[in-house]
């Protein structure tokens, strides 16, 4: 943790590793996500990231914690391979190309919808 300043709202924040923006803008960005999914049908991954500019990573987290979710098994396999692929890593496993790959093939199939 060190303390660094929010990219968006340019507040000062303990971050972690790699984190730009402080938890108050990134609850916004939730918002703005989960509005989107409720006002639009069957939301892919890829269109949620270039219709709100929310990063795949935020988006991720999300689905990791069950705050976003998706219908079919989809989502299932998706955060299953997830989870393989940070134990691998995790592991010091190198090929970090083919965890990306598998990453974004599921990715591509899941249609989003949030907790009501
Ligand atoms: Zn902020």
């Amino acid at each position: 943790m060190e303390s660094t300043i929010c990219d968006l709202c340019k507040n000062p924040f303990y971050a972690d590793a790699n984190q730009r923006i402080c938890l108050n803008c990134e609850e916004l960005r939730f918002d703005a996500v989960k509005e989107y999914i409720d006002s639009h049908e069957d939301v892919s991954f890829i269109e949620l990231i270039e219709e709100t500019g929310v990063s795949k990573k935020s988006i991720d987290k999300w689905l990791m914690e069950g705050r976003l979710t998706a219908k079919g098994n989809e989502l299932k396999t998706y955060i299953n391979e997830r989870r393989e692929a940070i134990k691998k890593l995790a592991q010091g496993y190198q090929n970090s190309t083919e965890i990306t790959n598998v990453d974004s093939e599921n990715a591509n199939r899941i249609s989003f919808h949030t907790k009501k």
